[in-house]
């Protein structure tokens, strides 16, 4: 298969990447043969999927919103994937025109993306790392250019904490960021939970299994755990329509159905 224009030669488009089956789930274009193929195969188990991944992102833009409204005007946005319409630097920029953003994705269909719809904007850059060499992610040149770390920043790990499994310690990777961070910044987390449904959990950790993606889902103690060391801003760990909601009309009888935990905390 030939590749389109905005993909890079190391693009596998053999396997399924969980950057652009979450393009797929949200209506995007950014994906392959073989990223429909395992998205279409989850939806078909649990129709309910791209509305989950929509209320993830409607979280990431309030939290955003929120962070700059604490003023908060620079970001590190760790497994941003690909981006769509409301991502950071459009959400923080429209807020506060001086916000600086760097996105971070081990995707590189997910970089590659970014840095073509950053084009001209020079508050904001993308990265290509895993969020596990956090010396790579904080030694960049283009992460020294736009962040001062001297200052708070607003660090946001939105549904990809779930992508690092247990054998990799996650809450140690999550310390290692914290130490990292100036007092006064806040982190901005949603991550994945059987809580909601259990009945639908196994079958959708089994497909990322296979496709080669091990997703963990986590309960809310776990959640809490990943979130030592930062004061969570009220109301704590709550189902992704359940935080801070712009109007009660957002959230419906069953903000559980959206299996997702949302939470900021902010470190002294
Ligand atoms: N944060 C975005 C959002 O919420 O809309 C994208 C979430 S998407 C479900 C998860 C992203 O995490 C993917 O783009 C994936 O490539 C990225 N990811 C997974 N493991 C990663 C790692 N170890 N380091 C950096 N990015 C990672």
């Amino acid at each position: 298969m030939d590749l389109p224009n905005w993909a890079s030669d190391d693009v596998d488009i053999e396997h399924a990447s969980p950057a652009r089956v979450y393009d797929y789930y949200l209506g995007g274009s950014h994906n392959f043969t073989v990223d429909r193929q395992m998205a279409r195969q989850a939806i078909g188990l649990w129709p309910e999927l791209p509305l989950i991944m929509q209320a993830n992102r409607a979280f990431l833009r309030r939290s955003v919103r929120y962070l700059v409204a604490q003023g908060i005007t620079q970001f590190l946005d760790i497994g941003s994937g690909i981006p769509t319409e409301g991502s950071v630097h459009q959400v923080a920029q429209v807020a506060s025109p001086e916000c600086r953003v760097v996105y971070v994705d081990i995707d590189p269909v997910a970089v590659a993306h970014s840095r073509d719809i950053l084009t001209g904007n020079d508050r904001a850059d993308a990265i290509q790392a895993d969020m596990r060499d956090v010396a790579g992610v904080f030694d960049d040149p283009r992460t020294r250019r736009l962040l001062d770390l001297s200052q708070p920043i607003g660090l946001l790990m939105i549904a990809m904490l779930h992508f690092v499994t247990d054998e990799s310690d996650p809450a140690n990777f999550v310390a290692e960021y914290r130490k990292m961070l100036a007092p006064g910044s806040y982190i901005s987390l949603s991550h994945a939970t059987h809580e909601g449904r259990p009945d639908q959990a196994g079958s959708h950790t089994e497909l990322y299994r296979r496709a080669g993606a091990p997703l963990t889902m986590r309960s809310r103690a776990e959640v809490a755990e990943l979130l030592t060391g930062f004061d969570l801003v009220p109301p704590g760990i709550v189902f992704l329509p359940l935080w801070r909601p712009d109007s009660p009309a957002d959230v419906d009888d069953h903000p559980e159905r959206f299996t997702g935990f949302a939470a900021v905390g902010r470190y002294e």
